[in-house]
């Protein structure tokens, strides 16, 4: 029996990848002093692993910036607009152009795209194909980080991702073939690959094929037979570990058993079912061994050992110990680094403390288990047993977790709380009377700039230097300016700004019941960016308003109506660590009652239009598709049990993010907010034409302008995007918004887009 890592953390404990690359790219340290960090984050983590008892210890799991960047690179797949960068830099200054783009003298060239990885908040840079796509060995990282390995003690389990979930995962940047025809350039690349590894000394290589978890067309399905047959006949002393994650294999099930691989590691926290699957249908051959992803890879939960080696004994009495490694379900880059970081405080009490483990623990956990598993060490003769029983029990039935008015109140949801009053046609005319709004409305999504100056209150009062009086008047001044600049603009529906924010997750999740927050709990998103999640550990209520006291007050200083401002439960869950011991669906719900409970209370306190934000909508759709309907079910009524507690006259507004809406928007059109604002410019308005297909019946704001960018688009750019609008949804479902927030925009850029924004919408007025 081994243990087997799947990737670890390359972020650093205390972020010092991220520190250094920032420097990196500002200019203030050389490239030797970036390297040097990397290799001691990569000896570090290679030596825990080591010292802690991992047998497969994954060695080019690091990355300056994304794993599939680059594999990207060290295939040579680097798309022309940097064939002249490639000329005179160096090859990290190459991969960062990819990365991020470049702006350096004559030369000007955009990054490549981003996106998400499956169904984590992890994204990155895809791929680019053209026909002529060639392929060669263009950088040896993945060989380099194995001598690298070795020469501290240790040999490393190379891991990369396989050649048809790399091709997968890019896409085609002409028309005439499909990207996966590229199968046979691709592996000659791979070849060299394995055989530089195999002269080396390794011994196992990690491939990676998610898109095992998705649905394949029969073409795929076929590449993948063809990639492993063609690998195994060239390579037939490498051990191959065929790697899948985050859902069941599915109908690829008989595929997967039918490979020539030594190892099929399953994620048995994401589909423990798999395990019985592939026991009992007789189909796994004699000679290919179990990797058991018991413990979980991409949240932070102390594993349930009692429960682990339930599934580890199932396997071990079916094939033997021997053909058995334990794991975590995926790799560890989803968890945050080391709980041992975690001070006690308020927030995170020893008592929710000794419920979770981060990347660090989750390895501990697996050595324990194998010890477990091997009879080495005696169960109840173990404290670490003892402890993993005491805390699992003590979630069961602790008083923090678990609230009996909240389980009691989503046990007593009937469909009349999730219905408004009456339907959209009735509620318009109430809403028309009410508001008393002209043709093409002028809006915001929410946020104003959060400049430095903002934030730096916000770090004050965090650290005691400002008192709550000081800090409320300061942020009291800086929405009363802006209220009046969106006064003196024209601009029909205000906001307040959303300056007392950090981020519109964190934000409620401070103050609702059942969240706690980590002081270093980060995960990487991308390249240098991470993020820190709010962890739900409990039944989620909310003690009192959370933003009551700033619609209010921001209403009370004009005529206008200013429009409150909500996280939707959907995204709240799916940005946040959520707990695992009850379905996602009733975590969801739970958070859907609150917000409920806050619309209802901005309504009392005379707030007429209310938005709800949803961006994460789209993003929590499951990878199988046989799973969506019943996600898009429970998410629906989600919003909707938020949104129905108020008056006809009362207006709900949703907004999401740019997302494609083809396949889901009977599901959009369900959840019935009164109006809905998207991200559309950088489409020049495509994305509207689904709504326009479908008829769609509610109010729509097509973002006009794009406000990732500081450029400032001109009148008439929106006009001509508000005349396509016009063309294909009738004028008065029509409003006029940007894409999204403007927290990260600066003052200057923002209000003269806004000005422009307003005579655009006044000339569309004129003109109908
Ligand atoms: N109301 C939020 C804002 O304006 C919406 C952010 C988002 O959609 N991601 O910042
Ligand atoms: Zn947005």
């Amino acid at each position: 029996m081994k243990t087997n890592n799947l990737g670890y953390p390359r972020i650093g404990s205390n972020r010092e990848l991220k520190r250094a690359s920032e420097l990196y790219w500002a200019g203030i340290i050389t490239t030797d002093e970036l390297l040097t960090v990397g290799k001691n984050i990569r000896a570090a983590n290679w030596q825990l692993q080591a010292k802690t008892g991992i047998d497969l210890i994954p060695s080019n799991d690091f990355s300056f910036y994304d794993q599939v960047l680059d594999l990207s690179l060290t295939l040579g797949a680097i798309p022309k607009r940097y064939s002249e960068i490639a000329k005179t830099n160096s090859a990290l200054d190459l991969y960062f152009a990819m990365a991020r783009g470049s702006q350096k003298e004559e030369q000007d060239v955009v990054a490549m795209e981003m996106t998400k990885w499956f169904d984590t908040n992890y994204h990155y840079i895809v791929p680019e194909f053209t026909k002529n796509q060639k392929f060669e060995l263009f950088s040896t990282k993945i060989i380099d980080e194995f001598v690298e390995s070795k020469k501290i003690g240790i040999t490393t389990k190379p891991v990369l991702i396989s050649p048809v979930s790399y091709l997968l995962l890019g896409k085609e940047k002409e028309a005439g073939f499909h990207r996966i025809d590229l199968i046979e350039k691709v592996l000659p690349v791979y070849f060299e690959i394995f055989n530089e590894l195999e002269k080396e000394g390794a011994e196992y290589i990690q491939l990676d094929e998610p898109f095992l978890a998705l649905n394949l067309t029969d073409k795929e399905r076929n590449a993948i037979t063809f990639a492993y047959n063609e690998i195994n006949k060239n390579f037939p002393s490498l051990k191959i570990i065929l790697t899948n994650y985050f859902d069941c294999f599915g109908e690829n099930l008989d595929t997967v058993l039918a490979l020539p691989v030594d190892t099929l590691h399953l994620d048995l926290v994401s589909c423990s079912s798999q395990l019985n699957d592939i026991l009992e249908s007789g189909k796994l051959a004699s000679n290919v061994n179990l990797s058991l992803g018991v413990v979980d890879g991409r949240n932070i939960w102390k594993n349930d050992f009692k429960k682990s080696l339930a599934l580890i004994e199932k396997a071990t009495n079916a094939i033997g110990k021997n053909r058995i490694f334990i794991a975590p379900s995926c790799s560890l880059i989803h968890s945050p680094c080391d709980l041992d970081l975690e001070i006690n405080d308020d927030n995170l009490t020893p008592e929710i403390k000794q419920w979770l483990a981060f990347s660090k623990q989750k390895i501990e956990e697996i050595v324990l288990l194998q010890n477990f598993a091997l009879d080495e060490v005696s169960l109840v003769d173990s404290v670490s047993f003892q402890q993993n029983t005491i805390a699992n029990d003590n979630r069961k039935t602790s008083k923090l977790i678990h609230n009996d008015s909240v389980k009691n109140r989503v046990a007593s949801i009937t469909t009349g709380d999730y219905e408004r009053q009456n339907t959209f046609a009735t509620r318009r005319k109430s809403q028309i009377d009410a508001l008393n709004l002209p043709l093409f409305p002028t809006t915001t999504i929410g946020s104003f700039p959060q400049t430095t100056e903002v934030r730096s209150w916000r770090a004050k009062f965090k650290k005691g230097e400002l008192s709550q009086q000081q800090y409320d008047d300061l942020l009291q001044k800086e929405t009363e300016e802006t209220i009046r600049f969106q006064e003196e603009t024209g601009i029909d529906v205000l906001v307040h700004g959303e300056f007392e924010r950090n981020d519109m997750v964190e934000y409620f999740g401070e103050q609702l019941d059942g969240f706690t927050f980590t002081k270093n709990g980060w995960v990487q998103s991308y390249g240098s960016r991470c993020v820190k999640p709010p962890v739900i550990y409990g039944d989620v209520s909310r003690p009192n308003p959370m933003t009551v006291k700033w619609a209010e007050f921001a209403q009370s200083l004009t005529q206008k109506w200013v429009k409150g401002m909500l996280t939707g439960p959907v995204t709240i869950l799916q940005w946040s660590f959520v707990r695992n011991d009850q379905s996602r669906s009733e975590t969801c719900t739970q958070i859907a009652l609150a917000i409920r409970d806050e619309v209802v209370d901005l309504e009392k306190a005379g707030i007429k239009i209310i938005q709800i934000d949803e961006p994460a909508i789209r993003e929590g759709l499951p990878l199988r598709k046989e799973e969506w309907a019943n996600y898009l079910d429970w998410a629906i009524k989600a919003f909707r049990i938020s949104a129905s507690g108020v008056k006809d006259d009362t207006q709900i507004h949703t907004h999401m993010c740019y997302s494609e809406f083809n396949d889901i928007i009977q599901n959009i059109a369900d959840m019935d907010a009164d109006v809905i604002t998207i991200e559309c410019s950088r489409s020049q308005m495509e994305l509207l034409d689904v709504f326009a297909d479908f008829k769609y019946p509610n109010e729509i704001g097509p973002g006009v302008y794009d406000i990732h960018s500081p450029r400032v688009p001109s009148r008439n750019e929106m006009v001509h995007l508000l005349e396509k609008a016009a063309a294909v949804v009738p004028a008065d479902q029509l409003w006029v918004n940007p894409d999204c927030g403007l927290k990260t925009r600066h003052w200057d850029e923002t209000k003269k887009a806004l000005i422009e924004m307003v005579a655009a919408a006044k000339e569309m007025r004129v003109a109908v």
